[in-house]
């Protein structure tokens, strides 16, 4: 299995960065092996939320939510995926990440959004999701590792 990039530790700086877009359909291959080698983390990490590219060194727009999270038989596979909040209110809880172990902190998000993601990376073809609560912290939370922020900028 793939190692979890810890902050700190040498390879660190691919959280700080701004991750590439996933080209379609040129990156597919690279894609689909991305996708494969996240959702082998979260089947080893039941509690993890989610994961994204860069924690596993990866600069590519990708992560996956849990299925537990999103309360689905599969989990949720982010491919360059845009956040639209829903209105103002924000909600404030305590987040932990697979790159910052021990790390509890309170971080505030907004409650409502809505996630657009391609549905692989073999065509354009995207879907929006709509989401309220912990899977819209979680994603919010994942494609802020795409953008380079982590719960330490929060
Ligand atoms: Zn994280």
């Amino acid at each position: 299995m793939k190692n979890v990039i810890i902050a700190g530790s040498k390879e660190s700086s691919i959280l700080r960065q701004n991750c590439y877009p996933v080209e379609v359909p040129g990156d597919q291959v690279t894609a689909d092996m991305i996708i494969g080698l996240l959702k082998e983390v979260l089947d080893n990490n039941s509690d993890a939320a989610g994961i994204a590219a860069p924690q596993i060194g990866f600069s590519k727009r990708i992560a996956v939510i849990h299925k537990s999270v999103v309360n689905s038989k599969e989990h949720l596979v982010l491919i360059n995926p845009e956040v639209q909040t829903i209105g103002v209110d924000t909600t404030a809880e305590v987040e932990g990440c697979l790159s910052f172990p021990g790390l509890s902190k309170r971080v505030k998000r907004f409650k409502n959004v809505t996630v657009s993601t391609l549905l692989s990376a073999s065509s354009n073809d995207k879907v929006t999701i709509k989401l309220t609560g912990f899977p819209s912290r979680a994603v919010q939370h994942e494609v802020d590792h795409l953008n380079g922020i982590t719960i330490l900028e929060k």
